[in-house]
């Protein structure tokens, strides 16, 4: 059957002895774990909120000049065949290494993911990603292995992208939502192109429903995302075409779990559920993980689907990177894009949150910078409009300084929401 459909409660005893060995593995192979474990009985999958937490700082920790990888690595030098680089929020990169097997279940996964969307063998997908060393790189094997004709593409000229796609007519194209945004923006022309599918990856806020229609009118086509987490894998998750998020693509190599992300405690993945993604690899040889804190804050959707894709689906709502707590109240920037970006028309949906105090927490009002449309002009009954709505939705305290069309920065890449003062 295939893995896709299959029962969950089916699919849950595949995954069940799957764990189970991978968890010997781990004793047997992992120094990390050994030590990390050595205080707990071995579980099975339903016992698995049993076991602890792993974070990527404790990690870190781990790698020293011998071992660059951490402690958690469990194959041998000779059985590596790739080493990707995590380009990491915070900071300094961290490696990642995959056997054959490995590279081989990441695509499986990816492309399963990127497939989920309606792309299908014969058409023509531009991507915009500069993988270099990072685990992009792994999402571009499976548009290979979907059949897809591949025309690569990086960031940084978007005029000759934009003279491709009229040249090559391709029917999709894969980017971040940030860059689609822009292009669609300067480029009124891309909504007649040929392209009839845009695959958003990369950061979150490709979900969210005023800027999904922005892009979706921008480009005159039909919007999914994906997502995946680098020390995981690449685009484990992928949206269907019934557009209500996205499924594990990556199912039988990963379990998902939702924890609460101030305790730790372990959440009900239930329908309309929201927590912090926790991941496990259940196949993994280099450096498996077991329930390792992605800092994706998603929400799941447990419902039928009627593409008959019987796995969860989730919605990322932000990451912790990015959330400031606003006296008490979590809030993240893609959040107040999204609210900003209801007031359509009048502004740009660009925006800027001015943190004041550094940290995480803030005290009220929150400077929140929010661009105008082109030929718009600033006016305060929008501005307060704005701030209730802020208000009304998240909770928070905003104050709203409207700017003019064009003044906050747009990216090829990856989109700053946020900036700290100096
Ligand atoms: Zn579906």
């Amino acid at each position: 059957m295939n893995v896709e459909t299959r029962p969950s409660a089916d699919q849950f005893a595949v995954d069940d002895a799957s764990f189970r060995e991978q968890l010997a593995y781990l004793l047997e192979r992992s120094a990390f774990y050994r030590e990390k474990l050595a205080a707990v009985e071995p579980v099975g999958l339903a016992d698995i909120a049993e076991l602890p937490l792993t974070d990527k700082q404790e990690l870190r920790a781990t790698c020293t000049r011998e071992n660059p990888f951490g402690a958690h690595l469990c194959a041998e030098p000779s059985e590596l065949v790739r080493i990707y680089s995590t380009s990491g929020t915070t900071g300094t990169p961290s490696y990642v290494p995959l056997t054959a097997s490995d590279l081989e279940n990441w695509i499986t996964g990816s492309a399963r993911s990127y497939a989920a969307s309606g792309i299908s063998a014969g058409q023509r997908i531009v991507s915009t990603y500069n993988a270099g060393p990072f685990v992009a790189g792994a999402a571009l094997g499976a548009f290979e292995r979907l059949g897809l004709i591949h025309i690569p593409f990086g960031t940084g000229n978007s005029e000759r992208l934009v003279q491709a796609i009229a040249q090559l007519q391709p029917q999709a194209v894969v980017l971040t939502p940030s860059y689609a945004a822009h292009l669609a923006e300067r480029n009124p022309d891309l909504a007649a192109s040929s392209v009839e599918r845009v695959l958003v990856a990369g950061e979150p806020g490709g979900g969210e429903p005023a800027f999904r229609a922005k892009l979706e009118a921008g480009w005159g086509a039909k919007v999914t995302e994906a997502m995946g987490i680098g020390d995981i894998g690449v685009s484990l998750w992928g949206e269907c075409e019934e557009q209500d998020g996205m499924h594990l693509g990556a199912r039988g190599f990963v379990h998902a779990e939702l924890i609460d992300p101030d305790t730790g405690d372990a959440l009900e993945l239930d329908d309309g559920a929201a927590g912090e993604l926790v991941l496990t690899h259940l196949q993994h040889r280099a450096a498996p993980l077991l329930r390792f804190r992605t800092r994706d804050h998603v929400r799941v959707r447990t419902g039928l689907c009627s593409c008959g894709r019987t796995s969860p689906r989730v919605r990322c709502v932000g990451r912790t990177d990015d959330m400031l707590i606003v006296r008490g109240v979590n809030v993240f920037p893609s959040a107040v894009r999204e609210v900003v970006s209801s007031f359509g028309p009048e502004v740009s949906g660009h925006i800027l949150v001015k943190p004041q105090a550094p940290g995480v927490k803030q005290e009220p009002p929150l400077p929140v910078a929010v661009e105008l449309a082109a030929g718009r002009a600033a006016d305060d009954a929008l501005a307060e409009a704005i701030r209730e709505k802020l208000r009304d939705v998240l909770v928070v305290q905003t104050r709203v300084d409207l700017v003019p069309s064009g003044t906050l920065r747009r990216s090829e890449y990856k989109s700053t929401l946020v900036e700290r003062e100096r």
